[in-house]
């Protein structure tokens, strides 16, 4: 058991908004590192990741594999970020010098942090974040190693000094195709994210650099996205244990940029989220593997990949992996069923404000969620068939 903390160290300021583990996360144990190295993972995990297994339905024929496999190609290719820190699009420390020619020619650009502040987030948003906020950086946030999986190192891991704020941001999932979910259309949405967020971080990075200062872009590498994201005001955490946006509702991927920018950072904004999710249990219901709790909130999760701590629901990431290895696919079943998941429009941005002002209207909101079927899956052959 760690006890919760919600202060920074003394290179921060202020308290972070809500309490993180006392502790780092190894980033070894994380499930998709585990599927290199844990006999009992290993595996399912090579199975999964060393085998297309092409089959005679829709979601699963090779065409459908296409499309899946191009989706991924600029993470896979170019990004790196799912495999380590400071590589491909994401790479910084070689760079640091290009800073250093900026300074001697120059100086950083002076700004107050406030401006500095908005001039980032319109910089990200033209260069294609769909969501952008800043915070500090609890330092427990941090890894405490990484897992390199190209080099199969196992280092300890910090940030380059100065850089306490991330400019933590999101890119949509397509709505449509996360809703063919669990087969290849659905990982297609997945992987063009990672693909997009990939593109967006180097952009942004590359800017804040282009100011004068030091800037560390990253995917899902160096540092845990989610806490991040709540404290740059982007979500609250779901049941299922992804970060709930407000607009897209879990259908989100996220990267994040370290700098020394002086930056205003934005608070925590809860919209509703933790009371909807007492009632909700639409994710659990439709998690194949029953890795997602229909319980209270707990201190510990049931896994050594859960970084455990503080209150919150866990799920459960070795049932979750090991259905993806049974579908042969990646699942998005609890972001489909989500009903914050919904594409924007009067009657949907109407329900998120209810959800907002009005808890006590939840049930019914679920109620007529599931009347309505939102969340079902589609017809898989559908997505083809259409213009
Ligand atoms: S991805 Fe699928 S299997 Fe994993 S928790 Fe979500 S619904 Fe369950
Ligand atoms: S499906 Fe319901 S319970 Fe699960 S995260 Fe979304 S709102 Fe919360």
């Amino acid at each position: 058991m760690h006890d919760g903390i919600s202060e920074y160290d003394d290179k921060g300021h202020g308290e972070f908004p809500f309490p993180v583990p006392s502790y780092r996360f190894d980033q070894k144990n994380e499930m998709f590192k585990r599927r290199t190295w844990d006999p009992e993972i290993k595996p399912h995990g090579d199975r999964l990741y060393n085998t297309i297994k092409y089959q005679d339905k829709y979601g699963y024929r090779k065409l459908d594999y296409a499309l899946r496999n191009a989706s991924w190609n600029i993470e896979y290719g170019f990004g790196f970020g799912n495999m380590r820190s400071d590589i491909g699009l994401y790479s910084w420390s070689h760079i640091a010098d290009k800073v250093k020619r900026f300074v001697e020619t120059g100086g950083p650009v002076q700004n107050p942090a406030r401006t500095n502040s908005h001039i980032v987030k319109k910089a990200a948003r033209f260069l294609g974040a769909d969501l952008v906020g800043i915070c500090k950086v609890h330092p427990n946030l941090i890894y405490s190693h990484e897992y390199d999986l190209i080099n199969m190192e196992h280092r300890p891991l910090e940030l380059p000094d100065g850089c306490y704020h991330a400019i933590v941001m999101a890119v949509e999932m397509d709505y449509t195709a996360t809703r063919y979910s669990p087969d290849s259309i659905s990982g297609a949405a997945t992987g063009l994210g990672y693909s997009r967020q990939a593109i967006v971080a180097n952009l942004v990075a590359t800017f804040i650099r282009g100011l004068g200062y030091k800037a560390v872009p990253s995917g899902n590498d160096t540092a845990l996205s989610i806490p991040l994201a709540m404290a740059a005001g982007l979500g609250e955490l779901g049941r299922m244990g992804l970060l709930v946006t407000e607009k897209y509702g879990p259908r989100v991927r996220l990267c994040k940029v370290f700098t020394d920018l002086p930056l205003a950072p934005d608070g925590f904004r809860p919209f509703g989220v933790k009371a909807f999710c007492e009632v909700c249990k639409k994710c659990a219901k439709n998690c194949p593997s029953r890795a997602i709790t229909y319980g209270d909130p707990t201190m510990e999760g049931p896994s050594l990949s859960n970084f455990s701590g503080v209150l919150k629901w866990y799920i459960n990431p070795e049932k979750c992996f090991l259905f993806w290895v049974k579908n042969w696919m990646d699942c998005n079943n609890c972001v489909r069923v989500c009903p914050f998941n919904k594409p924007q429009g009067k009657l949907h941005d109407s329900v998120r404000t209810i959800i907002r002002k009005m808890p006590l209207l939840d049930r019914p909101i679920v109620w007529i969620d599931d009347l309505l079927r939102y969340g079902r899956p589609v017809r898989r052959k559908n997505f083809w068939e259409t213009p």
